[in-house]
């Protein structure tokens, strides 16, 4: 699932291309895609409005839309954003041919025949693109924003877990709603870390993962600020010193800080905005890594299962005492 460097890295593509775009309409082939409002006053609202900023919350994308409208988009496990440059073309024939493979695949983009000027200006647009977008890129497309300019912003998610809203701006603190402060801001400060960990006595790993008390993080990061801090997964939440929250909280900060400079952490479904992998995944030092030595001490790194979701860490950089293990 993309956690905030992934997001962040983006919504930074994206804000690059799409800010003073207009959306001229959009069109959805997969109605539960969006989660609010209700899909046909969603299409009637998001056209003909201009895309004034694209920015982050936790992990969400968002999108400020003319006047007083935004877009959130959440990914979750398999979601991706696609920006196709003009001149591609959408084929709806599935649907009729057949509607079974129609739900799961949705349609077929392809690049129209060239003429001059349609190469001129596709050209431009896929300048920051190592290759082009092939069509098989294109599968899973659930909605496709049409640009004014000719250009197509595609939401593809295979697995249809992915959720995309459209909110009035006086509704951003419901549309958010119990998400806690962005990691990468003022507001996140090792005191603050510290009150959302007083009370709670469940393990560090399942508390890092609650959007509440911090937002964005996800098993990723998670396993990377733990090893960071030298605090092991199971740690009570509750059993910090303050010199270790402090160090937690610069490990928190400093993952997701390399983790954006990285272009996000690809493993097999998450791509950036021309469909290219990101590049952290050669970088992480736990997650994913059990089985191989410790870069501080050599140890094996091992993983475990907590609440169905894995841990990675060093058993010996990363000591768990009776005393901090959690009920
Ligand atoms: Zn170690």
């Amino acid at each position: 699932m993309p956690e905030l460097p992934e997001v962040e890295y983006t919504a930074r593509q994206l804000r690059a291309q799409i800010v003073g775009a207009t959306i001229r309409d959009a069109q959805v082939f997969w109605e539960r895609i969006i989660g609010h409002p209700a899909p046909a006053d969603f299409l009637a609202e998001v056209a003909d409005r201009e895309i004034s900023a694209v920015r982050r919350r936790g992990k969400f994308l968002v999108l400020d839309l003319s006047s007083d409208l935004f877009l959130s988009i959440h990914r979750r496990m398999t979601g991706n954003l696609l920006l196709l440059p003009p001149g591609w073309e959408i084929d709806t024939s599935l649907r009729e041919v057949d509607p079974l493979a129609w739900s799961t695949r949705g349609p077929t983009f392809r690049e129209a025949p060239i003429d001059g000027q349609r190469a001129a200006s596709g050209q431009a647009s896929t300048d920051s693109r190592l290759k082009p977008i092939t069509e098989n890129e294109t599968s899973y497309c659930r909605i496709c924003f049409n640009l004014a300019d000719g250009r197509r912003l595609l939401f593809t998610d295979p697995r249809k877990f992915g959720r995309i809203e459209l909110w009035p701006c006086a509704g951003e603190e419901e549309a958010f709603r119990g998400l806690g402060p962005e990691p990468l801001s003022d507001t996140f400060t090792p005191e603050r870390l510290q009150s959302a960990l007083a009370g709670r006595k469940s393990t560090l790993k399942t508390v890092l993962l609650a959007q509440e008390v911090v937002a964005g993080l996800g098993n990723i990061y998670a396993d990377e600020a733990l090893y960071y801090a030298f605090l092991h997964p199971l740690r009570r939440a509750n059993s910090l010193t303050i010199d270790e929250i402090r160090l937690l909280h610069e490990g928190i900060v400093s993952v997701l800080t390399l983790g954006i400079e990285h272009g996000g952490t690809s493993f097999s479904d998450y791509r950036d905005l021309w469909g290219e992998a990101g590049d952290n995944y050669n970088h992480v030092r736990v997650y994913q890594q059990d089985g191989r030595p410790c870069m501080r001490c050599g140890t094996t790194i091992e993983r475990i299962v907590l609440a169905q979701r894995s841990a990675h860490f060093c058993p010996t950089c990363q000591k768990l005492t009776e005393v901090s293990i959690a009920e």
